[in-house]
């Protein structure tokens, strides 16, 4: 068997222990006969599973205990509209902060529901930096702040906390979320798609506030109702159970690693080797301003694009798949989420050598 080093955005990699665990328990669950595929929802084998996935990831995060863990699908485009339909209540308006394609994104679709104010957009320089705290203009009386923290596509993060004062801010983690420690109590919200650091797509993750909850729009659908599912504990409907048993065996290997500090600390040493590379390089360059270059996604251009199929192709050749940019941006893209090994960040700069050394 031969695994490639795979710098998939998402569904992406995963830690190669927790696969090698699933596929251990994949007929017979601790004993039980079953797999965790077949398991009642409501049975007490799957509760345990789901009751230790939510203390893990409780532990891990330092979920405060008046907010409320939310287990649920539709995934971050289907929070882009559970969001407002659930928060925009409070008042009717909502401000966005556009970073990039993804916050975009929600702030089009917040507007079915409400008045959605842009608060700063970061357009002016190409989506390549975030609009400075001071740029904002926050409306005191908004439902609530949404930011994206990480946008995906452009390889931009925030790497300080804006202040929205009493406003809540809500965010949109898919893509760091598990990656570096975070202040929950200094969010209203926090939403992500399980499906680059969490485990497999079909589980979302919600983390909300005990206040913003009963809120909700007349039309929300139950079933993407916040308070009817922390009621439920996420069992109004059936939840994505398997998704949900990867992501606490994922939890188990980050504890094991020594939490989020010591994510954080192997992303920045992991995405160091690149950035330094890039840095250095006359071949290729990455166009995102520094202080906000995301520690997870890194895009980068070749000086000549008629040679990005000849690296891509070499790149495959050497077992590293998924570079290729996303198509608003073209170029490449490496992401480099806490289950990429720092093996294959090296293993990329690497082959990325050679080739500048070949085509200089
Ligand atoms: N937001 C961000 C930041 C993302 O990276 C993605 C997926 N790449 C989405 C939203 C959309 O997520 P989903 O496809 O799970 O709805």
């Amino acid at each position: 068997m031969t695994r490639v080093f795979n710098f998939s955005p998402g569904p992406a990699t995963l830690p190669e222990p927790v696969l090698r665990q699933a596929a251990d328990e994949m007929l017979d669950w601790q004993g039980s006969g079953m797999s965790v595929m077949e398991m009642s929802h409501r049975g007490k084998e799957f509760m345990s599973i789901h009751a230790q996935t939510e203390s893990l990831l409780r532990e891990l995060l330092g979920v405060p205990a008046n907010y409320k863990v939310l287990f649920m699908q539709g995934g971050a485009i289907g929070e882009n509209a559970i969001v407002p339909l659930n928060l925009i209540g409070r008042g009717g308006k909502a401000d966005y902060v556009l970073t990039g394609e993804w916050s975009r994104r929600s702030a089009k679709e917040a507007a079915t529901y409400g008045t959605v104010n842009i608060a700063a957009s970061g357009e002016s320089s190409n989506f390549m930096a975030i609009p400075a705290q001071s740029q904002w203009r926050l409306d005191p009386d908004a439902a609530y702040v949404h930011i994206c923290s990480n946008e995906t596509i452009g390889g931009v993060q925030y790497h300080w906390l804006p202040d929205t004062g009493k406003v809540p801010l809500v965010a949109d983690m898919s893509s760091d979320i598990m990656s570096r420690s975070i202040d929950v109590s200094r969010y209203g919200l926090i939403y992500a798609g399980a499906q680059k650091n969490m485990g497999p797509s079909g589980l979302t993750i919600v983390i909300v506030r005990d206040d913003l909850l009963g809120h909700a729009l007349p039309v929300c659908p139950s079933a993407f109702n916040y308070q009817i599912q922390a009621e439920y504990d996420s069992m109004y409907n059936t939840p994505p159970t398997y998704a949900i048993y990867i992501a606490g065996l994922v939890f188990q290997h980050v504890k094991r690693l020594g939490g989020l500090k010591a994510m954080e600390a192997h992303n920045a040493q992991k995405a160091a080797v690149l950035y330094d590379y890039l840095d250095e390089s006359a071949f290729f360059s990455n166009p995102v301003a520094r202080a906000d270059r995301s520690l997870m996604n890194v895009p980068f251009k070749l000086k000549d694009p008629a040679l990005d199929d000849e690296f891509l192709e070499g790149a495959q050749a050497a077992g590293m798949i998924q570079l290729k940019g996303h198509r608003l941006v073209g170029g490449m893209r490496a992401s480099i989420y806490n289950a990429m090994p720092i093996e294959g960040v090296q293993a990329l700069v690497a082959y990325m050598k050679k080739f500048e050394v070949a085509h200089r």
